[in-house]
């Protein structure tokens, strides 16, 4: 696949939730080039996460165009367009995410089982999908005995919180989007574990768009973007 200039670029966005006359976003342009790192802020209830879904195209506008790595994610179809993200976008959530029951390992190779792109990337410079998995989670400073015998809904938030950002990071897909993963850490903390996800984005190359209300960690990011200067919402 041609990479685009831009990892992000979207225009004219409106949105509104079902039933409601108001708009959560009114978004005249936003872009993230490939490989930027992009901090966006906003109070809560500013439609953060509710661009980040937009976006991965999780929700439908109802009028504008989103591009993510050159393609139009809302002109795909329910499968194609599961398929484009698994393929593309590495996802943290705010509460993470992860299947309780299954090990830690298997919970960062997961994205390995739907997408063939980033299975073949992980496989062109390791030997298994677990021996990748297991250097993401060190290089997160999981500890190893943790990852060896347990399973995910035995991990406190913080440990929870490394094998999301592994999960996300597995097979290089060019954009990892992070909804305030780290609103449980001190900043302090927050600090440390952005500096261990950089050194990875620095092997990967994937893009960033990271949201939070924390405004300290603005200066560690290429670019900062305030909600509520781009979104004109009536909400
Ligand atoms: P943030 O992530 O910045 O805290 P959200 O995107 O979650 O903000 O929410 C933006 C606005 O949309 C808020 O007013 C919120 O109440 C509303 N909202 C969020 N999810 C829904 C939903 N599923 N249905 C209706 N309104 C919603
Ligand atoms: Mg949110």
């Amino acid at each position: 696949m041609a990479k685009a200039d831009n990892i992000i670029d979207l225009d004219d966005v409106r949105f509104a939730y079902p039933a409601q006359q108001d708009l959560t976003l009114n978004i005249k342009h936003l872009s993230l080039a490939a490989g930027e790192r992009v901090f966006l802020y906003g109070p809560s209830g500013s439609g953060k996460s509710t661009l980040l879904s937009v976006i991965a195209a999780i929700l439908k506008p109802d009028a504008g165009s989103v591009q993510v790595n050159g393609t139009d994610v809302h002109a795909l179809n329910g499968a194609a367009s599961d398929q484009f993200r698994a393929d593309n976008i590495g996802l943290v959530f705010q509460q993470f995410n992860l299947l309780p029951f299954m090990s830690v390992v298997d919970n960062v190779t997961l994205p390995c089982r739907f997408s063939s792109t980033r299975r073949d990337a992980v496989l062109s410079s390791a030997s298994t999908l677990r021996a990748e998995a297991e250097r993401l989670l060190t290089a997160m400073q999981l500890p190893e005995a943790l990852f060896k015998s347990r399973k995910s809904i035995q991990l406190s938030v913080g440990q929870q919180q490394r094998v999301a950002v592994a999960r996300a990071l597995i097979g290089q897909p060019p954009l990892l989007i992070a909804d305030e993963p780290t609103s449980s850490l001190d900043t302090q903390a927050r600090v440390a574990f952005l500096e261990l996800l950089f050194a990875e984005l620095d092997r990967s190359q994937s893009g960033l768009l990271f949201v939070s209300h924390d405004e300290s960690l603005k200066s560690l990011f290429d670019r900062s973007i305030s909600l509520a200067e781009i979104n004109h919402a009536t909400a």
